[in-house]
């Protein structure tokens, strides 16, 4: 169809082939191996060319260096490489490394290195903005573009775990999928993703260590009970009752904190995962005593281990502000003596713009 519309344009030709070239990273090591074999090559040929894709982060054809050169021409004839790639990167003082990525279609997205003593962590984007407003966050300022599709975001993480080992000599140890976007509204592309950051012929991870954050999309939280899925995942719920949580998340005039507490409930019940509930402390909006309170009660009915309280990280143009240190003590030692596993998440990065929510594509300046 799309041929028979090229077809009147001079160099229809190409621009069919063009038009129908497909994502050679959407086909699995079978299926390329039978390409291979139809184009008289050998079945290793195909096997080269994987670990190009998924081990050796090629970001074009012509990288295949193992692969003859008319091999490599036909392959870019065939076949397309939408791969990510660096556009900059900027240092934080305390070692936070923050990357912007551009995608084939010139899109911009951040991803951030995290080393701590004991841990490398790559924080990634799985949407090109975001649709849903959250008032606190940055790139809730920003419309959503696109999804980002499943080998997008496996190479946010390809190129992070590339800069853990060229910077501190470290692979990867955790990878949380809280950089922009919900990645809930992105399920498929997510899933796939984590599949690919664990399978053994690419990176191998264990899915333990991933954890996707959510804003709250109950009925997706569900489905990843029913689909078994073996990662972790962080909700965050930032206020403890539905007047305040609508204030805030917009999200929650649909998704009720009743109605996540249920779907939370059904995920562990399905999974046995960790779950984590996020709190971002908000000077005077959700940083009382009773809301201290309020949020023992939703703990107490969520198969939770965890409160992470986020220190709320500034963001130009937004007018919350951060709880002051006493508060955040007398709010987490509530927490604490009312039984509840809490720990105080320090922000990282924020001299550069790279900590939670304040991802937005500002200026970047490369490394
Ligand atoms: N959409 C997903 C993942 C992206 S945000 C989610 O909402 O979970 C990752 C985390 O950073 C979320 O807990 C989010 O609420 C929090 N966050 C957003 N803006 C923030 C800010 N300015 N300071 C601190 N944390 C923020």
């Amino acid at each position: 169809m799309i041929c028979e519309i090229l077809s009147t344009l001079p160099k229809a030709d190409y621009l069919c082939r063009m038009a129908i070239k497909r994502n050679i990273r959407e086909f699995s090591l079978p299926e390329l191996k039978k390409y291979f074999e139809s184009i008289g090559d050998k079945k290793f040929r195909a096997i080269q060319a994987y670990e190009w894709l998924w081990k050796k982060n090629a970001r074009s054809f012509e990288d295949m260096s193992n692969l003859s050169l008319e091999l490599r021409k036909k392959l870019a004839e065939e076949f397309d490489l939408p791969a990510l790639t660096v556009d900059a990167s900027q240092h934080s003082n305390d070692g936070t490394l923050k990357s912007r990525f551009k995608t084939y279609d010139g899109h911009l997205i951040e991803g951030v290195l995290i080393p701590t003593e004991k841990r490398f962590t790559a924080c990634v984007s799985s949407q090109i903005g975001c649709s849903l407003s959250c008032k606190f966050c940055a790139t809730g300022l920003m419309d959503r573009k696109r999804n980002l599709t499943f080998d997008e975001i496996y190479d946010q993480v390809a190129l992070l775990n590339e800069q853990s080992e060229r910077v501190y000599g470290q692979k990867l140890s955790n990878i949380v999928y809280m950089g922009m976007g919900e990645p809930l509204l992105n399920y498929k592309n997510v899933l796939k993703s984590i599949d690919k950051i664990t399978a053994s012929d690419s990176m191998g991870m264990s899915p333990k260590r991933i954890t996707v954050s959510t804003a709250g999309v109950a009925k997706m939280i569900k489905q990843l009970g029913d689909d078994k899925v073996r990662f972790n995942l962080a909700l965050s719920l930032h206020a403890a009752t539905d007047a305040k949580r609508n204030e805030i998340m917009p999200i929650n005039e649909t998704n009720s904190i009743e109605f996540l507490i249920e779907s939370l409930n059904y995920f562990y019940q399905q999974t046995k995962n960790d779950i984590t509930l996020e709190y971002v402390l908000l000077k005077d909006q959700n940083d009382s005593l009773k809301d201290a309170e309020e949020l023992v009660a939703v703990y107490r009915q969520v198969p939770t281990h965890l409160v992470n309280v986020i220190e709320y990280n500034p963001v130009a143009g937004i007018p919350f502000i951060k709880s002051g240190e006493d508060s955040t003590q007398i709010f987490t030692d509530y927490l604490a003596s009312h039984k509840v596993n809490v720990r105080v998440r320090r922000s990282r990065g924020k001299d550069i713009d790279a900590a939670c929510g304040q991802l937005a594509n500002k200026d970047t300046v490369t490394a």
